[in-house]
């Protein structure tokens, strides 16, 4: 089986942390730039992204693939990042060729793992070799990668310590973010606002002018199911 296309979904949001979120100017940049969110099934990529774009944790989010876009001003360039959340592994064999052409795709990448999930944590180094074989080639220029321990509200089932992330991000030349999805917001947002630090501006394609639509009525309908804000 082929790459699937998943379809693509728009979400915005006006941001509310001056802090980290500077109001963009007449002459700021627009650009727009793939980011692929990658790691083992059920470590909470999918929780984080939804997290980032719709500042809400639902619980439960299946099997779902989509390609979101979703606008962030940072140092003020306006990057409409298009996120591609993997679902959970399928078949085997086609695993392999799907997610070199994923990350042929993307521009950038964000590895997580699961502070509870050993196992999650000790596949990041070959994700991270095979990201940079695949991209780097012989240009000197970084990839952009930020590594990811979520799960940080669950303390008596860590297994992966702090240091132990912060050291590997640190070996590998990545960023590194420790959050939990299903507690607040402010993590996932410190994620993305740290990626789009990490892409220079070589890297981001000038927006084609995408348009923006809203919330999406499939996720909307998800959300009403469950919700467990912690704004
Ligand atoms: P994915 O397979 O990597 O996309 O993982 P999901 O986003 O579907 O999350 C897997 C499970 O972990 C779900 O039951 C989520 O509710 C749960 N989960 C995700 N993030 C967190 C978190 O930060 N803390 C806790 N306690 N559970 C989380
Ligand atoms: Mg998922």
């Amino acid at each position: 089986m082929g790459l699937r296309l998943p379809l693509r979904r728009s979400a915005s949001f006006t941001p509310d942390h001056p802090a980290l979120l500077e109001v963009p100017g007449p002459a700021a940049l627009k650009m727009e730039a793939n980011v692929l969110v990658m790691g083992a099934d059920n470590v909470g990529k999918s929780a984080l992204t939804v997290r980032f774009l719709t500042r809400r944790f639902i619980g439960e989010y299946g099997d779902m693939e989509f390609i979101y876009s979703h606008n962030l001003t940072v140092d003020g360039r306006e990057i409409l990042f298009h996120i591609w959340d993997v679902p959970c592994s399928q078949d085997q064999a086609d695993q392999g060729s799907s997610e070199e052409k994923r990350i042929q795709w993307a521009d950038s990448f964000v590895l997580v793992y699961s502070i509870c999930d050993r196992a999650s944590f000790n596949i990041l180094p070959l994700k991270v070799q095979f990201i940079k074989a695949a991209k780097e080639g012989l240009s000197q220029e970084k990839v952009p990668i930020v590594i990811v321990g979520n799960k940080r509200d669950l303390h008596h089932q860590r297994v992966v310590s702090s240091e132990e992330g912060r050291l590997l991000a640190l070996s590998l030349d990545c960023g590194f973010y420790e959050v939990s999805a299903a507690e607040a917001y402010h993590g996932a947002l410190m994620v993305f606002h740290g990626l789009a630090e990490r892409i220079p501006d070589t890297r981001l394609a000038l927006k084609k002018g995408t348009r923006i639509r809203g919330i999406v009525k499939s996720m909307s309908a998800v959300f009403a199911r469950k919700r467990t804000d912690s704004l």
